[in-house]
């Protein structure tokens, strides 16, 4: 089927006012880095340059948690929940005033589809924030406890692949809760973190409540590793989790994990097929698929493989990929040249073990970092491709005969974060989500969030849950 052309649509740029240089937020006001470290930001679309950040060092965390312990014990932790709430509703409320603008920053820094920073992103980080605020006086009804206290100082770290999304499934719960945080962004996405600062201001937080520190790794660690912080929380990849799991054992802090996945997206034969491709698409190509409970796993009945293969083909050759901030782009770029990489290596392994690569035809910028959306057929579980987390647009497909052989191969990892499952009988959907070792089961559809339901995973996916009266229980001294 021949693609619609469609005129350019680019979202105009002229919203957001780029600083040439951004400081780092601490008690309430941007201000230098002690020892005048910067590193570079730029667009994974054009490498543009976007703006210079300050590299945080030790001494800089250090000057942050003791901030953020000031505000803590003088304002914050004493302050009545009703008032902490005022301020979340606030905060939420210029986030929806500044949608556009948000939605555009996250795009230009991070490569992702304007039509999802604007539909998906920024509408989530609203949502967590008035669903918070609306818990701030009301956490003696969560279930723990009469009186539930908070923890004191929260050390957040935060990936790449939701920027702002990230830091509201962090903030928010801490915040609502009574605690008060220092937050480290990813090194190739800080700009909207640091927008999100200046939302701190314009909403009157007060100072030290929210304090941003940029860098890169070990920014990171010297936050999770200070002994003054309570509580750490961080997202990422599988082997920094084990390294904080590890740097965190023998202390008092209380830690959550939200780490890798390799979800199955099982699709059994009286699914309904284009329903079911459009599930697909979006489980592993929506975020060019850097997306932990991204559905990497297809499994799909043998008996309908061939034409759910087929309808998946056609729907790939219409996907468009290209600016980010075109409105008509579906698939975007990939975040960085390292992400990049790594999505070649595991590709280049996944032909040399065997497995069979297709892609639509699909031409690539020549500027900037990107990769064409991906099928592998004829894998096997023993291949790399269907056991490591790739977090990039590449479907590895795999099939099965029976219900029981699906949950094998479904739980068949060590990961455990999430899973999908496309059948039209109930008892079949009950039947499988009471097997499948997965914190989210999405039955007909995927990736969908809400910020009432608790996300999370099992075995190297990680521990606690985020979002919902669960996730309360991470901010909470319970
Ligand atoms: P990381 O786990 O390295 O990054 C996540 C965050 O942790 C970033 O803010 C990073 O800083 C920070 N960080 C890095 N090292 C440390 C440390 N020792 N102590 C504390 N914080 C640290 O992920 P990568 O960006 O390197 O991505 C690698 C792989 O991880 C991806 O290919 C993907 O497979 C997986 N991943 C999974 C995510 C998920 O949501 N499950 C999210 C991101 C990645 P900085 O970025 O500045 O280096």
């Amino acid at each position: 089927m021949p693609k619609f052309e469609y005129a350019p649509a680019p979202e105009s740029r002229s919203i957001v006012s780029l600083r040439e240089s951004y400081g780092l937020f601490i008690n309430g006001e941007f201000g230098p880095g002690v020892d005048g470290r910067a590193f570079k930001t730029i667009s994974p679309a054009t490498e543009e340059v976007l703006a210079e950040v300050t590299e945080a060092g030790p001494a800089d965390v250090d000057r942050a948690v003791t901030a953020a312990r000031k505000a803590y014990e003088h304002t914050w932790s004493a302050m009545p929940g009703r008032e902490r709430a005022k301020y979340l509703f606030r905060i939420a409320r210029i986030i929806q005033e500044r949608a556009r603008e948000l939605a555009v920053l996250e795009s230009l820094d991070n490569g992702k589809p304007i039509r999802e920073s604007r539909d998906v992103d920024i509408p989530l980080v609203a949502a967590h924030f008035f669903y918070h605020a609306g818990w701030a006086d009301k956490l003696e009804y969560a279930g723990y406890g009469p009186a539930p206290r908070p923890l004191g100082v929260a050390g957040q770290v935060i990936p790449w692949n939701f920027p702002l999304l990230m830091l509201a499934w962090k903030i928010a719960p801490a915040l609502a809760c009574g605690n008060t945080v220092v937050l480290k962004p990813a090194e190739t996405t800080p700009l909207t973190a640091l927008a999100f600062a200046e939302i701190c201001q314009q909403a009157d937080l007060p100072p030290g409540v929210v304090n941003i520190v940029t860098g890169a790794g070990e920014t990171g660690r010297a936050l999770v590793e200070h002994p003054g912080i309570d509580k750490v929380a961080f997202t990422g990849s599988t082997e920094v989790g084990k390294q904080i799991a590890r740097a965190c054992a023998p202390t008092r802090k209380k830690v959550t994990l939200e780490l890798g996945g390799k979800a199955a997206n099982v699709v059994f034969e009286d699914a309904p097929v284009d329903q079911a491709v459009e599930g697909i698409v979006n489980g592993i190509f929506f975020n060019q698929g850097h997306v932990c409970c991204a559905g990497s796993r297809l499994l799909v009945q043998e008996s309908v493989y061939s034409d759910v293969l087929a309808s998946l083909r056609r729907r790939l050759a219409t996907l468009r990929l290209g600016d980010p901030l075109d409105k008509n782009t579906d698939v975007g770029a990939i975040n960085s040249a390292a992400q990049l990489a790594k999505i070649r290596e595991l590709s280049e392994v996944g032909e040399a073990e065997g497995a069979e690569r297709w892609s639509p035809p699909c031409e690539l910028p020549v500027k900037g970092f990107w990769f064409p959306p991906t099928i592998f057929t004829g894998v096997s579980q023993a291949h790399r491709i269907a056991r490591e987390e790739i977090f990039g647009p590449v479907l590895s497909v795999l099939t099965f005969r029976t219900p029981a052989e699906a949950v094998e191969k479904a739980n068949n990892t060590p990961y455990g974060l999430s899973a999908g499952v496309w059948t039209e009988k109930g008892s079949l959907i009950l039947w499988m989500a009471s097997r499948l070792r997965a914190g989210v089961v999405w039955a007909n559809t995927f990736n969908k969030f809400d910020p009432a339901s608790p996300f999370g995973g099992y075995k190297e996916s990680g521990y606690g849950r985020e979002g919902g009266r669960h996730g309360l229980e991470a901010y909470l001294d319970v």
